[in-house]
């Protein structure tokens, strides 16, 4: 059967005009979205005398008991509050893996933090095609990834993987090391001629009372703070420093000035009432399927294909990572570790002599437990789900995918819907059983393992892609539209191509980046004053 494809999709339509707004609020910049590239550039434009107002959709995430509680988070879904998506091919509704709240998906996340690699800002080959480079090199994100490793606290050390690209400075923490059975897992994998190394991560877990604290905090909230998610280091610390903080707040629709080069307004609604909120510079991070369905849904007359979209690729090369959950079960053996995401594997991570193309990345997930599990095979009983999960070791397995033109979203009748075929199947299978292979030579016989589907799409990025030349990107190198001169898109939007790692790092280095650029451009003095109401105390939860 034949799927309808994206360019079959109906234009987006301008939301209907709402009653005039009940508030007008002024800022120099309004940021849009807390989560990583929000929250990054809100920090990082805290001490430049422009009033800069952050626009969040969601509120605080309570730290309370329930943040550890494993039926709470996972059988009950306790956190999730993401609105429903749609899979365009075939029309049905998914929970997509992203999350609302001051912070975005990092309050939920696992804090691995690498760096990508040089190679993955390069063209470079792979099973069914290319890779495009960026627009800059790794050598220029450099001294941002420095900078961010230092907000975001990362614990790492260089010399051990293979693949790491170059550092100026060393990470300013020390590795967390493993506990013993992911010890013995890096011993044998050694002894088979790879080489683990200690996966960068921002969680505050070198004791073994913090790792206590911790043992639940890949995909849920970590209640002792012990997290670097950017509500903690980020947003706080600009709120500290004057920025304001405007929660319960979802931006509909943005508002070009005549002429179209630049938007003039955003429009917002809070608890039901209508907010316009004016300011110089627009920075957009709403996270990568966000962004672009809000640039569509911004639709006009002038622009009926969306804001920012004269290229026609705003919400297309829609990427998200091939990626498996696997599971190694020694049925004579139980895990204790509490901490588990310590080890990483890249030895197929670039081409080599035995993988002409590259495969991807090995690490760990959080500790499985039986509650997860029980989310993706309700059926099995309680009883085998725990003995499994107490004699597992749980990996998260990542292959590039390649930016498609057909594979985006799009915002029908108001909703979005992803149009999704994964691509370069083939590496991830391969990866897939190469480290089958050693998982078992490690001493775990049972190997079970499932690729993940539409919903797993935290690693979303590609929607608007950036690039020198406006026929085939969205954003200038340094992010900005290249159709509106005052909007910056500073989430994964702008990745070119997605390497194979974890995300985060990276979006949290280019805001950085990305700041810079506006920083040394000046910004127009206060035009105005954000409104003289602390926004924080008046909207926040
Ligand atoms: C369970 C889980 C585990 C993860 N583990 C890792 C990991 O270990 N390492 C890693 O690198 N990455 C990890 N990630 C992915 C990582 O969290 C994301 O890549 C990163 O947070 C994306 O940053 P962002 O700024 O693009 O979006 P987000 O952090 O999602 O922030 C977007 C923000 O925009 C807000 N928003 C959206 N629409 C609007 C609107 N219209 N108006 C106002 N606000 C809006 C959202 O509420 C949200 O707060 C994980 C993600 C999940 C879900």
């Amino acid at each position: 059967m034949a799927y309808p494809t994206i360019d079959q999709a109906p234009l987006p339509q301008a939301p209907a005009e709402r009653a005039a707004p009940e508030e007008v609020i002024r800022a120099d910049i309004a940021i849009i979205g807390s989560g990583m590239g929000g929250g990054t550039m809100a920090y990082a434009l805290k001490d430049s005398g422009a009033k800069v107002l952050v626009i969040e959709r969601g509120h605080r995430l309570p730290a309370e008991p329930q943040n550890s509680d494993l039926d709470e988070v996972y059988l009950k879904g306790r956190y999730k509050n993401a609105d429903t998506w749609y899979n365009g091919r075939i029309g049905a509704a998914f929970k997509p893996g992203v999350y609302y709240w001051v912070g975005g998906n990092t309050k939920v996340y696992g804090a691995c933090l690498p760096r990508f690699r040089a190679s993955d800002f390069e063209e470079t080959q792979h099973q069914d095609g290319t890779s495009p480079a960026w627009p800059f090199s790794y050598d220029d994100l450099e001294p941002y990834y420095t900078r961010a490793e230092e907000l975001f606290q990362v614990h790492g050390q260089t010399g051990e993987d293979p693949t790491e690209p170059p550092h100026s400075k060393a990470y300013p923490y020390p590795a967390l090391d493993h506990e013993p059975a992911i010890q013995d897992l890096a011993d044998s994998f050694r002894r088979q001629g790879l080489h683990p190394f200690r996966m960068p991560n921002g969680l505050d877990a070198d004791t073994p009372e913090k790792r206590a604290l911790c043992a639940t905090s890949d995909g849920a909230p970590n209640e002792a703070g012990l997290k670097a998610d950017a509500e903690k280091v980020a947003i706080d610390p600009a709120i500290a420093a004057g920025a304001t903080l405007l929660t319960d707040t979802k931006v509909t629709r943005l508002i070009p000035g005549p002429g179209g080069r630049t938007i003039v307004a955003a429009l917002a609604e809070n608890n039901g009432r209508v907010i316009r909120i004016e300011a110089d510079k627009f920075i957009l991070a709403a996270g990568a399927v966000n962004s672009a369905a809000l640039l569509l849904r911004s639709a006009t007359p002038e622009s009926p294909r969306g804001l920012a979209n004269s290229s026609g690729l705003l919400g297309r090369n829609y990427m998200v990572h091939n990626s498996t959950f696997f599971i190694g079960i020694n049925p004579f053996r139980v895990n204790r570790t509490l901490w588990q995401k310590t080890l990483g594997l890249n030895d197929w991570y670039e081409a080599g002599p035995t993988n002409k193309y590259p495969l991807g990345n090995l690490q760990m997930l959080g500790k499985l437990r039986a509650s997860m599990l029980k989310m993706a095979r309700s059926w099995a009983p309680n009883p085998i789900l725990k003995a499994m999960s107490d004699r597992s070791i749980d990996i998260y397995l990542t292959t590039e995918d390649l930016p498609r033109r057909d594979n985006g979203i799009s915002v029908i009748d108001g909703k979005i819907h992803v149009w999704w075929e994964p691509n370069n199947l083939g590496p991830h299978q391969e990866l897939v059983r190469r480290v089958s292979k050693a998982v078992r030579k490690a001493g775990y016989p049972v190997i079970f393992s499932e690729r993940m589907g539409i919903e797993t799409n935290s690693h979303q990025c590609g929607t608007a892609v950036a690039g020198k030349d406006p026929r085939t990107s969205v954003l200038t190198p340094d992010c900005r539209a290249h159709d509106l001169d005052n909007l910056w898109i500073v989430d994964s939007s702008f990745f070119p191509s997605s390497a194979a790692l974890n995300p985060a790092l990276t979006i949290a280095a280019n805001a950085l980046r990305v700041a810079d650029t506006i920083l040394a451009a000046g910004h127009s003095p206060a035009r105005t004053q954000a409104t003289g109401s602390d926004h924080r105390s008046a909207s926040e939860t």
